[in-house]
């Protein structure tokens, strides 16, 4: 009898001293779901959350609140690394890549899309309008045109002359500056009042690419994944290293097993960093938003900032990094 009940103490220290429920102390979870709530990658989060919050506080739904804020990234032509003003590839294309997820799990992409100013908008129709997840090249410009969108040049004077620059540099196509700030994709999750998260993801990829190139943006489980059970995550920064480790969809397992949103991209960047020899040479951030409304992000190098907009307001908030 006494042996027993010294087991079942020890069985329940154990549990206490267990990680997942230190982890759990660590941040405590709010009394109510914190809702609606809108997080987004670097400064221009900022502009790109207002408009998602005007969907979101007029009840509406975090799908059309995800769409909306990005497309405004998409349409500003002083973002180099998003849509209409992205810098090219070494061939001078704007290539774009992007994806958007809703709570049921429904996913739809765009890769290496040409010409069409709001590749989130065509990756939606991917998702509602088609049997398939993901359309590339050509072929996502068929389709978008056959859905009404209108070609266009995306190539702004600024970015061929800063094309052209490159060019006369005569560089190889490389790494990306490390924290070029206002010069990364735009990543964003969001909840609404009936707690449904969704997610979306828009870039014009690393500047001077290789022509074909496509990065980590637009592939469910890398640059965005949503799990409206548990929570959502994604990714900004040098693609190939999240591709390696299916980034956003680590985060989000993470999340699963008990961590906090911060501590899992923390874990994910320690993941990256052991499978990725150059990682002083790259900057990635994840940012994560769990069912609760708590958020959390961290980064390789320092400088990753993202936007958090709640009934208290928009404002920035910097990420914790490795190095
Ligand atoms: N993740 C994007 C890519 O690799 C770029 C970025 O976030 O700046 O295409």
């Amino acid at each position: 009898m006494t042996s027993r009940r010294n087991f079942l103490k020890l069985g329940a220290w154990s549990t206490l001293l267990s990680g997942t429920f230190l982890k759990a102390c660590a941040q405590p979870a709010p009394a109510a779901p914190v809702r609606p709530i809108v997080v987004s990658t670097w400064k221009h989060g900022l502009p790109a959350n207002d408009a998602a919050w005007e969907v979101l506080s007029h009840g509406g739904h975090a799908l059309d609140a995800v769409e909306f804020g990005v497309r405004l990234t998409e349409a500003d032509p002083k973002v180099n690394t998003v849509g209409y003003g992205g810098f090219p590839d070494r061939e001078g294309h704007v290539t774009l890549d992007a994806c958007i997820m809703n709570e049921q799990g429904d996913c739809g992409s765009v890769a290496f899309l040409e010409g069409i100013k709001h590749p989130i908008s065509v990756a939606r129709k991917v998702m509602e309008e088609t049997p398939h997840i993901m359309l590339v090249g050509q072929g996502a410009k068929e389709f978008a045109l056959a859905q009404g969108f209108k070609e266009e040049n995306l190539l702004t004077p600024e970015a061929e002359a800063a094309w052209k620059a490159w060019l006369a540099k005569n560089e190889a196509p490389g790494k990306q500056e490390i924290n070029a700030e206002n010069h990364d994709t735009i990543s964003m999750l969001a909840i609404d009042r009936e707690g449904r998260m969704c997610g979306a993801c828009t870039t014009s990829g690393a500047a001077w690419k290789l022509h074909g190139r496509v990065g980590d943006s637009p592939i469910i489980g890398a640059g965005l994944y949503v799990d409206n059970e548990v929570g959502g995550a994604c990714a900004t920064g040098w693609g190939e290293a999240v591709i390696r480790i299916c980034g956003s969809h680590l985060v989000v397992e993470l999340m699963r097993q008990g961590h906090a949103p911060a501590e899992a991209c923390r874990l994910a960047v320690e993941r990256l960093v052991s499978r990725n020899p150059d990682y002083a040479e790259i900057q990635v951030g994840f940012l994560a938003l769990n069912k609760q409304g708590q958020y959390g992000a961290y980064c390789l190098q320092p400088g990753f900032d993202f936007a958090l907009c709640d009934a208290s307001g928009n404002r920035m908030i910097q990420a914790a990094s490795k190095l």
